[in-house]
This record gives structure tokens, sequence and C-alpha cells, in this order.
């Protein structure tokens, strides 16, 4: 049976050392993907390290400039029970309130879901939508990616050996803006999406047209895509169905899926037009609230 050392560290600095002591190293924040990756021996590791006793990576606070910044080992559970997060980013609550169960949202963290790199990851669309940013850390320092340029291939991601996701940055929303998920899955709850799509739009100041927009696309590519050709369709136009169908289009031509036990390339294409429709049709509904 193969041995691995479980690790605890308490601070940042005690995390960064653990990654160089020339162990083979996984995290471990809810464990709800990785241990039962490591279970069923689909990844080995001399050192499995928690994450969730260093402070930075369990804080959830907004800024004063109203940026959110998530600690990337926080539980979907604190992120949609909190009443700031639920006023100001419904879109967030979608994706952590989907994620799993109950008992997974009381584990699993939205560090964790990027992390794992899944094409179907359910958090993805929405802070690829949100223009989230991604603060990663090391002993060299700390750097900063958007997170759309995050992922790398399934399973993969820009992460070097001795990096950790420490945190997700949210920044404030423009005005008169608002932002849908959604997903599809054969039955209500507990399963990967077959495929997943978020919006934001930005409706200018007397509503008639759409100022700005951001499309993000899941499980139809081997990773999450912010799909900028259906922005293009959206930016100046009327928000109605027309507009909609157009980025729907859009955003399905640039799927590039793979036929598997949960969906065929078709259907998934239709997928990625019907569920980008429908997340603008919400986005701009949540948008019209603001005006
Ligand atoms: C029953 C069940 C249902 C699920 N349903 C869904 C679903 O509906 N939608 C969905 O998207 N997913 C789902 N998942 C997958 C999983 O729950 C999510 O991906 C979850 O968000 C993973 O978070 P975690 O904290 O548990 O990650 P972990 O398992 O702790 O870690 C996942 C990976 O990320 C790495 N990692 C974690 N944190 C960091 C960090 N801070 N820095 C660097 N690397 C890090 C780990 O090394 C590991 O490789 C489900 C899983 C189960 C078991």
């Amino acid at each position: 049976m193969e041995q691995i050392e479980y690790v605890r560290p308490r601070s940042l600095t005690e995390a960064y050392d653990t990654l160089s002591n020339g162990r083979r190293s996984v995290f471990l924040a809810g464990g709800t993907d990785i241990v039962v990756q490591l279970r069923e021996g689909r990844r080995s590791a001399d050192q499995v390290v928690d994450l969730k006793h260093v402070p930075e990576l369990m804080a959830l606070r907004f800024l004063d400039d109203g940026t959110l910044e998530i600690g990337a080992a926080t539980c979907c559970a604190e992120i949609y029970e909190h009443p700031e997060v639920q006023a100001k980013l419904p879109a967030l609550i979608d994706s952590a309130s989907l994620i799993g169960g109950i008992q997974i949202q009381g584990r699993a963290s939205l560090g964790g879901n990027v992390c794992n790199a899944s094409p179907a990851a359910d958090s993805a669309p929405t802070l690829i939508a949100l223009g989230a940013q991604l603060l990663i850390g090391s002993k060299r320092g700390t750097r900063e990616l958007p997170v759309e340029e995050f992922f790398r291939g399934p399973g993969q991601n820009a992460l070097e050996q001795d990096e950790i996701l420490v945190q997700i940055r949210i920044p404030p929303q423009p005005a008169r803006s608002g932002a849908f998920f959604n997903r599809f899955i054969p039955r209500n709850e507990m399963d990967i999406a077959v495929a997943n799509a978020a919006a934001r739009i930005t409706l200018s100041a007397d509503g008639s047209t759409i100022e700005d927009a951001r499309v993000a696309i899941g499980a139809v590519a081997p990773t999450p895509l912010l799909a900028t050709s259906a922005a293009e369709a959206l930016r100046g136009k009327a928000p109605e169905r027309e507009t909609f169908e157009a980025a729907g289009q859009a955003a399905a031509a640039l799927a590039n899926p793979i036929d598997d036990m949960r969906g065929g390339i078709a259907q998934r294409r239709h997928l990625a037009r019907v569920l980008t429709i429908r997340a603008l049709e919400n986005a701009y509904n949540r948008a019209k609230e603001g005006i």
C-alpha cells in the first residue's frame, strides 16, 4: 500500500516550505476531488498538504473598493451563505450552490474546483464572466492571472510545482450589469455538467443597448472558454432575443467538444448555444434591476 504523508501547515510560509522538501505534493482543500483521485490511483503523491489551516486561504472579505477576496480553500457553503455575496454577486451563488450537494458544499472550495481544472468545473464560466483574477503565491513572491488563462487542458493548470493558489479576486462589477450561470445535467443534482455557460451583461445608461459583455462556456472544449466572439456579437446591440441568439451561435461555434458517456458532440454544441442564450436572458433580467 502506498504511504502518503499528511502535512498541515499553519501559515503560507510553512505551506511554501513544505513544497521545497523534494516530496511530490498534492493539496487538500475540501478533498472532494483529490481524495477520490488518490484512492482510484489516478494521482499519486508523497505528501498531502492540507490547506484548511492557513488563515489567508480561509478568508472571505470585501475590500473597501468592492473587490471580493475569496481564500482559495473557502468552502462553497460559506460563499453562498454570505449575505453581501448574495446581494452583489448572485451569479457566484448560482455556481457555488450547484457544486455537488450539501455535504460536498460544506467542504469543496472554489480554489479546488479551479485547480482541478476539469473542463466542466461549475465555477469556471462564472469566474470568467465576472472577470476574476487569481492570486498565485510561492516562496518567490506572488503573481496574478486572469482566470481564463489558468486552464491549460483537462486536469492541467498554470501553477508551477512550488506555487499555491492563494485567492480568487472578483473585481467590483460595473454599474447596470447582471450575470448568470446555468448548466445542463441529465438529472437534478450531483452530476457533472454536460455543458455549462455564464454571461455578464452591462447595459447603457438608458438600458436600450448592451455596452459590454463577457460570455464563458464550459465542458465543450479541453478548457473552459472566454467566448470573445459572443461578446462582440452583443456590444452596441439591443438586449433582445435576436441579439442573444447571435451570441449563442457565436459561442457554439467555439465549442470543440468530446463525445463521452455524458453527452455527444452535436448535443454539446447545441447546449453551448442554448445555455449561452439562457445565461444572457437571465443576466439581462438581473442587469435591468440595477437601472
Ligand atoms: C459527489 C460529488 C459531486 C460533485 N459535483 C460537482 C459539481 O456539481 N460541479 C463541479 O464543478 N464539481 C463537482 N464535484 C467535484 C468537486 O467537488 C469540485 O471540483 C470541488 O470544488 C473541488 O474542491 P475541493 O476543495 O474539494 O478540492 P480538492 O479535492 O481539495 O483539490 C482539487 C485539486 O486542486 C488542487 N488544489 C486545491 N486547492 C489548491 C490551491 N489552493 N492551490 C493549488 N492547488 C490546489 C489539489 O491539489 C487537487 O489537485 C463533485 C465531486 C463529488 C465527489
